[in-house]
């Protein structure tokens, strides 16, 4: 199961929206368009942990009837990995109010963050470890953060899967 790599299509990422976080209503709208599909910061993340030895689902439901969906999913150590964007996400460094339609982007911030904390809730109490990476932190590092949970919880008896071709 842990040597499953998925084969989600990732030739189809010329027109992401090129900056980690939105600085104008333009990108704002481009990255709500793009929401939830391959971004150059999940592809980098997925290549960093590939090239630790890691193997994994992408944008799976860690539980069925859970209709969360992360963005890595370890089956067996039971890790879901959600990279969160600064500006939909609220991160505590880039994300800055919105100059026009303020109250809407709070509400719709707000509304974010309460789904995250319940999404953490929920599968938490399916016995599974979250990790939540804001799309600005330096990849190598967040790869070497999920592949260090993932191994904890594999224990030291399961050996990585082996090496094979490239990511997917
Ligand atoms: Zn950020």
């Amino acid at each position: 199961m842990i040597s499953t790599v998925s084969t989600h299509h990732v030739g189809t990422t010329m027109n992401r929206a090129k900056q980690s976080w939105a600085s104008s209503e333009a990108t704002r709208a481009s990255m709500r368009a793009n929401k939830g599909r391959d971004t150059k910061p999940e592809l980098a993340l997925r290549r960093a942990v590939y090239a630790l030895g890691l193997r994994y689902r992408v944008s799976r439901r860690p539980v069925k009837s859970i209709r969360r969906t992360a963005d890595l999913v370890f089956m067996g150590a039971k890790v879901a990995v959600f990279l969160d964007g600064c500006f939909w996400h609220g991160c505590p460094t880039h994300h800055t109010a919105a100059a026009t339609n303020a109250d809407y982007w709070q509400r719709k911030l707000q509304t974010n963050r309460a789904r995250d904390a319940e999404t953490n809730r929920l599968l938490e109490a399916e016995g599974w470890q979250v990790i939540r990476i804001w799309e600005h932190e330096d990849t190598d590092e967040a790869a070497t953060r999920v592949a260090a949970a993932v191994r904890t919880r594999r224990g030291p008896s399961r050996q990585a899967a082996p090496q094979e071709t490239g990511p997917k």
